[in-house]
This record gives C-alpha cells, sequence and structure tokens, in this order.
C-alpha cells in the first residue's frame, strides 16, 4: 500500500490534511474510515487494527481525487526521531579511499527539518556549502527495545525517499566534530512522496537510489552496497534507545555527493534536486535563499 499525506483544492491549511491510499494515478482519502484526528503516526501506531479494514475499504470503491490535483505533503509530519547513518555505502567508501567502517556512525536531524515533496530547500545565510544526499528511508512500525537481527525486519512498516541535505561547512571544521547542526537546519530532511508498506517492498536491499541535480544525474547506486544493511542497524540501535513507531531512519547516501566532487558543487538558488528509488517514486524540491520564498 501507498500512503500519502495531502491537501486537496479545498483544505484551508494543513490542519486539513488528509491521508489517502494512492491507487494508480488516483488517491483514496481515508477520511471517512480513520477520522480526521488521526495522524499518520497514529495510524502506524494502530497498523494493525487498521490494515485489513483499510484494504476492505479500498477495495469497496470509494470516491477518489486525481493525485494530481492534491498537494503532497510530507508523509510524516511529527516524527519522534529522526535517526541517520553515516558512510554506509561500500561504492562511497571506496570512491572517498575511507576506510569501511566497523560499526554505523549515527547521527539525528530534528523532526522540525522535515519538509515534502516540492517544499522549498533553503539556503540558510550562514552557510555557503550546502549539499544533497540521497537516500532510503526506514519508517518503524513498532516499538524495539534491545531486539535481535532476525526480529527486525518485523519492526519496519515501510519506507520512502530522504534526502539528507547537509551544510558542509557546519558538518565538519565547526566545534566539537558535532554532525548535529550542519545536518538539521530548517528544511534539511526533505521526505517522501509516500509510505510504501513493507510487504510492497520485495527486498529493501536490492533498490536503485538515484539523485538529479536540474536534470543531471548526480548519485546512482543501489542499495546492495550497504555497509549494513537495515536489520543489523534497527537491532544496533535498539540496544542504545526505544524505536518507536514513526521513527523514521536514513539509510546513508551512494557516491555522488557534491562536496566529493573536483570541483565540488553545492546547492544554490534555483536549484532542483530529484530523489528516486525503485518502487518508491520521485522525492523532487526546489532550493531557494532562506527569505527568497
Ligand atoms: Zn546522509
Amino acid at each position: 500500500m501507498q500512503l500519502l499525506r495531502y491537501l486537496t483544492p479545498n483544505s484551508s491549511s494543513t490542519d486539513a490534511a488528509e491521508i489517502g491510499v494512492q491507487q494508480g494515478d488516483r488517491l483514496i482519502s481515508l477520511r471517512t474510515l480513520i477520522g480526521p484526528e488521526t495522524g499518520m503516526r497514529e495510524l502506524i501506531e494502530a497498523w494493525e487494527a487498521w490494515s485489513n479494514r483499510i484494504t476492505e475499504f479500498v477495495a469497496s470503491g470509494p470516491d477518489s481525487v486525481p493525485t494530481a490535483d492534491a498537494r503532497i505533503l510530507a508523509p510524516l509530519a511529527d516524527p519522534r526521531k529522526v535517526i541517520c547513518i553515516g558512510l554506509n555505502y561500500a561504492d562511497h567508501a571506496a570512491e572517498t579511499g575511507a576506510a569501511v567502517p566497523t560499526e554505523p556512525v549515527v547521527f539525528n536531524k530534528f523532526p522540525t527539518a522535515v519538509i515534502g515533496p516540492d517544499d522549498a530547500v533553503e539556503l540558510p545565510p550562514i552557510s555557503s556549502q550546502v549539499d544533497y544526499e540521497a537516500e532510503l528511508v526506514v519508517v518503524i512500525g513498532r516499538r524495539a527495545k534491545r531486539i535481535a537481527p532476525t526480529e527486525a525486519m518485523d519492526c519496519v512498516f515501510g519506507y520512502t525517499c530522504g534526502n539528507d541535505i547537509s551544510a558542509r561547512d557546519w558538518q565538519k571544521g565547526r566545534p566539537g566534530g558535532q554532525w548535529l547542526l550542519g545536518k538539521t537546519f530548517d528544511t534539511f530532511a526533505p521526505l517522501g512522496p509516500a509510505i510504501v508498506t513493507r510487504d510492497e517492498i520485495a527486498d529493501p536491499h536490492q533498490l536503485d537510489v538515484k539523485l538529479r541535480l536540474n536534470g543531471e544525474t548526480m548519485q546512482d547506486s543501489n542499495t546492495r552496497q550497504f555497509i549494513f544493511q537495515i536489520d543489523f542497524l534497527i537491532s544496533h540501535l535498539s540496544h542504545v534507545f526505544t524505536l518507536e513507531p514513526g521513527d523514521l531512519l536514513f539509510t546513508g547516501t551512494p557516491p555522488g555527493v557534491g562536496v566529493a566532487r573536483k570541483p565540488p558543487v553545492f546547492l544554490k538558488h534555483g536549484d532542483r534536486v530529484e530523489v528516486e528509488i525503485g518502487g518508491l517514486g520521485v522525492l523532487a524540491n526546489p532550493v531557494v535563499s532562506a527569505g527568497s520564498n
């Protein structure tokens, strides 16, 4: 199932965001079934109770709207945690000459960084080195505390596309060697368009991951290049903190980021970045200077 959050032409504010199921090029609103107060995170938490009812509802031929008429929002606006993995592609490690890590690099973004498809990535005035990173994002579906890798995939709700926007001049070389600030400027976590439930993805470790900048392919790899696979990552993290429904896990980026290019390429006002992941669609965002939109 492909779940989206969106506004219709009649909606007045994001308070009116609907949750719907994508069927072909149309969206079926779940509002009459799940109620207007149920957000995506609540739906994920209660998925076991809802999933059969939603399947029956969708099959009953309810009203739908053309997806093209809807404004698609971030599929999940209020994650409790946005967790990110650093160097996680073998081909990226080879490209940079970095040693393959023996343990994942883990950092985070704040939920305030999340934006949806077509929302603008804002270039902060205090950075001149803003970069893109196409990433598969895992959406957690169940509470997970100290679980084994063999149980970890049961904790996955689904997948979506993410762009781990990074201010390189704040990620490295700033006080403390801490990545947080460079990774969590507002708008630095584009997400979407849909959350695709895990039953629709035969193998999350066989997905093409691409990024285009103004139409030019800059990143082109596959999740089979992961150094640390999803089951390992979930188990590993769950031994430190409890994963909860709706938590997001950015799984690292393949080769081709702007900072590694010669000469380096950084985002500028007027750019358009698109992340495309096999089976998950395209996440496209314009780039603007802060204060210009
Ligand atoms: Zn990243």
